[in-house]
């Protein structure tokens, strides 16, 4: 079984119970992750009642692989904006994560947060000459949106050669758990309620309901990664779970700084004591792409950091989004009150503050005016769910979640779910959803546990 906390950051936990019987709340906030977890603490701050219910353990989804690289400057996110929405739109997201980080800095120092956050420089690397164009655009770009970053001679120490870097000062590094447990600590002493072992499994207009109780509220916020229940195809075609691995290496020599690939889906690495934190992406969830990107992952640590033992594996997920903004805000027109926050496209921490302000702005009746560049029911541009696609194995991906026979199904819309082994888990190839050995959810869009024959599960 998983430890509480990864390795590199042993901590100690509380325990919340499970939610009995019926509460009342301003604000049901469902799924502790940072979404969860930031949304909880923006919120009381401001004086509302709020509840928060958690399937599991708090901090044990997707944030429990964050390696807690703090930054505005989300290297190819903002190409992506760029292409698919305007300059406009990269503009404006390029303000508000900056302004992310500096609310994300002063939450850890207000709440006295002991997840350790650090100023630290990144670099971003490109490994060969081809990549070469793609650091140039994106030094062009960042210049456009008002980010410094210039050529580092030194490659900022980088482990292994590198054909060019560039240096992107002042960005920020903490521990994630320790910062989301703490953030949910500072709500509690709000006036917050906070209960685990809780999963929603059904929403019945205003009222949530779990195996132990409900919880009726005038909002409720689906912080569940991929939004619990969520049928509509516009929105899951522009939602993409893609794999990713944090890999804790220990030896080596010393790093004083982050480094990321140019290329969003090779390594980013930043310093832990005693050694390093590498985050991989290893494709789509549920499809074939895990075993290939697992043998490049094997091939790059011999080739690029032989120095370095590796002392633990953490798979999670992450929600894309297709046109690269995060899905922030009501999930639909006629239920404004259902609200959803996802689509960080890897970059949680400031992603997460940034869905809390825009959620709290919304609730409280101060909306922020960038609002609606996050809507999850904005028009997608044509070509913007496509790019989701690109790169995915659909013989692996869709079609085979179809088809494959004897596989257990997924409850959230029948694809056939993959065993994946390495994780431990069931994998939907068609929208993410994941389920334990033995059926129990994981993550949604899927709400109701999967059946799973004794034969499957050996
Ligand atoms: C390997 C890796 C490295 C990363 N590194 C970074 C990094 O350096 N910097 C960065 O900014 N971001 C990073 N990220 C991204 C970041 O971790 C995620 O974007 C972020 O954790 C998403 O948080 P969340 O709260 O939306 O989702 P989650 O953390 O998954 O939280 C959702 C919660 O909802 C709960 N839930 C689901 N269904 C229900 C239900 N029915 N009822 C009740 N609860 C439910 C789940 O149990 C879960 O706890 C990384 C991600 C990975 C995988």
């Amino acid at each position: 079984m998983e430890a509480d906390f990864p390795t590199w950051e042993p901590g100690i936990r509380r325990d919340y119970p499970p939610l009995r019987g019926e509460r009342q709340a301003d604000v049901l906030i469902v799924g502790g992750g940072l979404t969860g977890a930031t949304c909880s603490a923006l919120l009381t701050a401001q004086g509302a009642r709020v509840v928060l219910l958690e399937a599991h353990l708090l901090g044990m989804g997707d944030s429990f692989a964050c390696t807690g690289k703090v930054t505005g400057q989300l290297a190819g996110v903002y190409t992506t904006v760029a292409r698919t929405v305007g300059m406009d739109a990269a503009s404006a997201y390029a303000r508000l994560m900056r302004e992310a980080v500096l609310g994300v800095r002063a939450l850890c120092d207000s709440f006295r947060l002991p997840c350790q956050p650090r100023e630290q420089d990144v670099y971003v690397f490109a490994e060969t000459e081809d990549d070469l164009p793609a650091l140039q655009n994106l030094s062009a770009l960042e210049a456009k949106l008002g980010f410094p970053a210039a050529p580092a001679p030194d490659a900022g120490g980088c482990p292994f050669p590198v054909e060019l870097s560039l240096r992107m000062p002042n960005q920020l590094t903490l521990s994630p758990l320790p910062y989301l447990l703490g953030l949910i600590e500072a709500a509690e002493r709000q006036g917050c309620e906070v209960y685990e072992h809780s999963p929603v499994r059904a929403i019945d207009g205003r009222r949530a309901i779990t195996p132990g109780g409900s919880v009726e509220a005038a909002w409720i916020v689906l912080a569940t990664g991929s939004p619990i229940g969520c049928t509509a195809l516009p929105r899951l075609a522009m939602m993409q779970q893609r794999a990713c691995a944090a890999v804790v290496l220990q030896g080596g020599a010393p790093l004083h700084a982050s480094h990321l690939s140019v290329q969003p889906d090779e390594l980013t690495l930043r310093p832990i004591p005693g050694g390093a934190l590498l985050a991989w992406d290893m494709g789509r969830a549920g499809t074939r792409q895990h075993e290939a990107r697992q043998t490049v992952l094997e091939r790059t640590l011999k080739a690029l950091l032989p120095e370095y033992r590796v002392q633990e594996r953490i798979l999670r997920q992450d929600v894309w989004s297709g046109d690269g903004l995060p899905l922030i805000g009501s999930i639909r027109p006629e239920a404004s009150h259902l609200l959803m926050a996802t689509g960080y496209s890897g970059w949680g921490v400031a992603n997460a503050y940034l869905a809390a302000r825009i959620i709290t702005g919304q609730i409280m009746g101060r909306p922020l005016p960038e609002a609606s560049l996050f809507r999850p029911d904005r028009r997608y541009p044509s070509h913007a769910g496509v790019m989701l696609r690109e790169g995915a194995n659909v013989a692996g991906g869709y079609l085979s979640g179809l088809l494959r026979p004897g596989a257990p199904v997924c409850t959230h819309m029948s694809g056939r779910l993959r065993y994946n082994l390495d994780a431990g888990r069931w994998e939907c190839p068609c929208h993410g959803s994941t389920f334990t050995v033995l059926g129990e959810t994981l993550a949604g869009p899927a709400m109701e546990n999967a059946k799973v024959s004794a034969h499957q599960r050996q």
